[in-house]
């Protein structure tokens, strides 16, 4: 009897538990920017973006796939679309030519043309999506740009396919192409093991902040590229994701979020969504840094670990 009272009151407890949230799983989807068929070390373009859908199968994961045009505008380009709608992952636009609204040099009337152009690339697809992704994450350089590409998109019934954790695996990216250039054997662990660390540090980073902003666990939305480091290393990234407390969701189940509905007014314009949320309230705002990423932040503790790795390397 009293073990029976006792299960019940565990029982109980896990109940009371589960609704006040503290077991609430941190929840992330992928979105990937930039797919491109361009040339790199070690890999083709189809073995590049083979790797990487089959990455995502194995999770049984779909995600959003943001095109940016003239990367492929081309008969390539139009078989990699293929593969991804195929596999039916979101087809979303990221403009024509990667334009960044925060330029004093680009106009709403360009930004808007080039948004069109790009469009008319992907509305063929079937997984066709109305989700934008701002390049570079920039909205507006002033509140008058923000205001009329935000209405724009609203007329147009696109959303805006904001991140929530932000990230510099373009410049891990670009480091490890750079090694191999100079030395196609070179190894590559120190690049894998800062790259897996980096998107960890900076998921926790964007959820702790998020807890501060909304007071609850939102449905995440990473930013990576189509890219090398990805088609190397994305298994092992979200292996450590998951062994993290991460679980894996779809983009589109992350998009339905409410959060995607926010528009912060701030000037300029851009970042994580996390991160304008949180320049919104003053006491997180000196907490900040801007750009919330870039590869200043990365470069020196990069060269470090790749140092360390060589030098323990060496001792065995
Ligand atoms: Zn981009």
């Amino acid at each position: 009897m009293k073990i029976r009272n006792s299960i019940k009151f565990q029982l109980g407890l896990l109940i009371i538990l589960c609704n006040l949230n503290l077991f609430a799983q941190k929840q992330l989807a992928i979105t990937i920017d930039d797919p491109n068929t361009k040339e790199t070390p070690k890999l083709s373009w189809q073995e590049r973006n083979d790797a990487i859908l089959k990455t995502l199968d194995k999770h049984k994961i779909k995600v959003a796939l943001f095109v940016c045009g003239m990367r492929v505008d081309n008969p390539d380009g139009k078989y990699l679309l293929e593969t991804w709608d195929n596999k039916d992952h979101l087809i979303c636009n990221h403009t024509y030519s990667h334009l960044n609204l925060n330029s004093k040099s680009i106009s709403c009337a360009e930004y808007i043309d080039n948004f069109n152009k790009a469009d008319s690339i992907i509305t063929e697809y079937k997984n066709y999506t109305k989700l934008f992704r701002f390049p570079y994450l920039k909205e507006g350089n002033n509140a008058i740009k923000r205001d009329s590409i935000r209405t724009f998109l609203a007329n147009e019934k696109y959303r805006n396919g904001s991140v929530t954790i932000d990230a510099s695996d373009w410049y891990v990216d670009s480091e490890m192409i750079k090694a191999l250039k100079e030395n196609k054997n070179v190894d590559l662990t120190a690049y894998k093991k800062y790259y897996i660390q980096h998107i960890l540090d900076r998921a926790n980073y964007y959820d702790s902040l998020a807890q501060m902003v909304y007071h609850r666990e939102i449905k995440h939305t990473l930013l990576i590229h189509h890219s090398l480091l990805n088609a190397l290393f994305l298994d092992d990234l979200l292996i450590a994701l998951e062994n993290n407390g991460w679980k894996l969701i779809d983009a589109v189940e992350a998009f339905k979020d409410p959060i995607f509905e926010e528009n912060p007014q701030i000037e300029p314009c851009g970042e994580s969504l996390v991160w304008q949320g949180a320049s919104q309230i003053e006491e997180l705002s000196n907490t900040l840094r801007y750009p919330g990423e870039d590869e200043k932040y990365e470069k020196e503790p990069l060269r470090r670990m790749i140092k360390e790795y060589e030098t323990s390397k060496n001792k065995n």
